[in-house]
């Protein structure tokens, strides 16, 4: 269970409108990419959704209940970041661990999670290390590691993969790919790369000017662009 339905979503700050109406209907297990440029507003979007930010207006439905007044902890939702967000002086094991043992989860269960999260990423060999003797593609995998332990509902994703190299950023697609068909969770992944968008969404929302342009498969999009703001997204390289 994982879809998300957003219906009017209006956020300001201050006198600037960021988002202007925004609706969206995600269904249980489905991949869904959010792009538009710089400053359009699709972190904000991740954050609401989180619980981090709070609407100006508007509803947010996770499996048919309305969640504004839900805290973060309590949406079944995890985020996870392009800067990683690792705490340095923890391991692995304890960083992938950190928000269930605050929420309270034994630690049988705990150590039965990271252990399964870290063969699903490959990280077994390095659960002692701290984040800092870690690479980058294996620092990102901690991130993910410490959102898949939580066994939420829905991923988001903010570019998650813009840090790394070209390489490696190939590599960590086909395992995001990979493990949104193993959990069969709903993912809501926002990226500036267009190979990304085209080949992991099963919809891609385009934002800009605080409302949703198009929404569509990329098939969709690609043959019928609703306007020069999306055929230039998808036509242009990245
Ligand atoms: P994107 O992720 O698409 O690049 P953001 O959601 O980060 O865009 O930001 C959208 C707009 O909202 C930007 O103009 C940004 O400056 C503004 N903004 C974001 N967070 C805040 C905040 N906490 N206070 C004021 N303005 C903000
Ligand atoms: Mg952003």
């Amino acid at each position: 269970m994982g879809s998300l339905q957003l219906q009017s979503v209006r956020k300001s700050f201050g006198p600037v409108d960021v988002l202007k109406g925004i609706d969206l209907d995600v269904e249980d297990g489905e991949f869904v990419i959010f792009v538009g440029p710089s400053g359009c507003g699709k972190s904000t979007l991740l954050r609401i959704i989180a619980g981090l930010e709070d609407t100006t207006s508007g509803s947010i439905r996770i499996d048919g209940a309305e969640v504004s007044a839900v805290p973060p902890a309590r949406r079944g939702i995890a985020m996870v970041f392009q800067s990683y967000a690792l705490y340095p002086h923890l391991t692995v094991k304890d960083n992938m661990g950190l928000g269930l043992k605050q929420a309270g989860t034994a630690k049988a269960v705990i150590e039965e999670r990271v252990r399964k999260a870290s063969a699903m990423l490959s990280l077994e060999k390095y659960l002692d290390r701290r984040p800092a003797e870690l690479s980058g593609g294996q620092r990102q995998r901690v991130a993910i590691g410490r959102a898949i332990v939580r066994e939420p509902k829905l991923f988001l994703f903010d570019e998650p993969l813009s840090n790394l190299d070209a390489a490696l950023r190939v590599h960590m697609r086909l395992e995001i790919a990979r493990l949104h068909r193993e959990l069969k969770a709903t993912m809501i992944y926002v990226t500036h790369d267009q190979v990304e968008a085209m080949t992991l969404a099963d919809k891609i929302v385009v934002l800009d000017g605080g409302v949703i342009q198009q929404v569509g498969s990329p098939m969709e999009l690609y043959n019928r662009p609703a306007n020069l703001f999306v055929a230039g997204f998808i036509g242009s390289p990245a």
